[in-house]
């Protein structure tokens, strides 16, 4: 046998025992990932991941693999293991499934889990639709969306001071779809990104989706869920390439604060892509005491800010959104959004176009009022919380002790109320979060919360 088909067989036998000690390795973390689930444990914990990490570090140094590689490997090996630990958390999204269930049994069910406004888009919409037949919108189109689109939304208010133009902007269908694109086309597998919760779900599920490891950063109401710069410090290693941010938050409301500038400054230090995820920007309850945008790609040139018309125009459904970021960010972006959806539908863009025509600001006020009438019946209640800056959301917990939220939201769904359960945006079973809607509707969700809160715990 030559010199070469020798390496070569040994190779194969090196990567079938590999394959075979995942299995086993896989099987292993299934086991724990049953016992986990039955102790009522997250299945993510970040200390044991520390402590291997550390480990692999120093097996690394001592027998000259590259580092990088080896924590690469290791990521990988973690996110299968997340993969089939996978948990059955109770989400604002299933919860409002076996909302609409029920509904469908003939119950009737006050909405207070959802994240959308109830109220309609603009009438501008309504007038674009109708026209878009004869103005001829109805072709294939640049992926990055038409130019009219692009060059309206560089020209708003926000966006003059920053420099932006047409070129840092790609129009695509919902705010989703641009974290999907940035974490999918600007990371790699075994790459790392930093998530702060309380979060929205979806900037995991888009990591794990793409291979890339997430590192969590558990924020606290003690803190007014502001993080420390310690904790971005210790969470960032040699393969750490994003952290995601999000104010106005979804679901604490927290807006703007002058960690937002330190968490920026932090990335640019250790070189991180900064994904700021700005689709409450429109609704806000402290626009008169924030500083000017640092939302500004001039500033920060590996910025991407991901928005939409979905919360700020009431048209979740048109899935429509945009993202801002340095020509060269949009360019290998729009190269995955071309691949895989050729353009956003041009009558919704020509719709989009013409609801910026549109003032919104009665919609801002609104939710305000809104969220007013919430926090003083949640404070009533005797909640606890901070007063959210922004957003559409109250992010609470109660006085008692043993209190578990995802119990509590199936008990008042059997009252007819449907609540997001704190587990689904991190390791806050002990929260739940209530969305700004209707005021008739709200006070009367509130009251059968504070009563079935009384029935339950006292
Ligand atoms: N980001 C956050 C924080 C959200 O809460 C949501 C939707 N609930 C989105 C993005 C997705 O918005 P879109 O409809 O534009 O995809």
């Amino acid at each position: 046998m030559s010199d070469i088909e020798e390496h070569r067989k040994k190779i194969e036998e090196i990567t079938l025992k590999m394959i075979k000690l995942l299995k086993t390795r896989t099987d292993i973390a299934k086991h724990i990932g049953d016992a986990k689930a039955s102790l009522g444990m997250t299945v993510t914990d970040e200390e044991r991941e520390d402590a291997l990490r550390s480990h692999v570090t120093k097996l690394s140094k001592e027998i000259d693999l590259d580092q990088s590689t080896a924590l690469k490997f290791l990521n990988f090996l973690f996110n299968e293991s997340v993969k089939v630990q996978s948990d059955n958390k109770q989400t604002h999204l299933s919860v409002f499934l076996k909302a609409k269930a029920l509904e469908e049994q003939g119950k009737e069910i006050i909405h207070l889990e959802v994240g959308e406004p109830d109220f309609k888009p603009p009438e501008e919409v309504k007038t674009a639709l109708a026209d878009v037949y004869d103005k001829g919108y109805g072709k294939y189109g640049p992926a990055k969306g038409i130019t009219e689109l692009r060059k309206a939304l560089a020209a708003r208010k926000n966006l003059e001071s920053a420099k932006v133009s047409e070129e840092n902007i790609m129009i695509c269908p919902g705010a989703r779809f641009g974290v999907y694109l940035a974490i999918t086309t600007l990371l790699n597998p075994g790459d790392e990104i930093i998530v702060i919760e309380p979060a929205w779900p979806a900037y995991k599920d888009c990591a794990l989706n793409a291979g890339v490891k997430v590192r969590t950063i558990k924020t606290t109401l003690e803190t007014e869920w502001e993080p420390s710069i310690e904790q971005i410090n210790n969470a960032v290693n040699e393969n750490t390439k994003m952290i995601v941010i999000n104010y106005p938050n979804n679901p604490t409301g927290k807006w703007w604060n002058p960690m937002v500038d330190k968490i920026i400054n932090a990335a640019e230090e250790h070189d991180l892509y900064v994904l700021s995820d700005e689709i409450y920007e429109e609704y806000n309850r402290r626009e008169a005491e924030v500083p000017p945008s640092c939302w500004d790609v001039q500033q920060y040139e590996k910025t991407i800010i991901t928005k939409s018309f979905s919360k700020s125009h009431a048209m979740t459904g048109y899935r429509i959104g945009y993202v801002i970021a340095e020509p060269s960010i949009i360019e290998k972006m729009s190269k995955l959004q071309a691949l895989s959806l050729t353009n956003v539908s041009e009558p919704i863009q020509y719709a989009a176009l013409q609801a910026l025509e549109a003032d919104v600001s009665g919609n801002t006020e609104i939710i305000n009022s809104r969220l007013e009438v919430l926090v003083k019946t949640a404070r009533d209640i005797g909640l606890e919380f901070i007063e959210p800056d922004g957003a559409m959301y109250l992010f609470a917990r109660t006085k008692y002790k043993d209190f578990d939220a995802t119990e509590f939201s199936e008990k008042m769904l059997e009252h007819g109320v449907a609540i997001a359960p704190g587990e689904g945006f991190g390791d806050y079973k002990e929260f739940f979060r209530i969305t700004a809607i209707d005021e008739t509707k709200l006070m009367e969700g509130m009251t059968i919360l504070d009563t079935v809160l009384k029935e339950r715990y006292e």
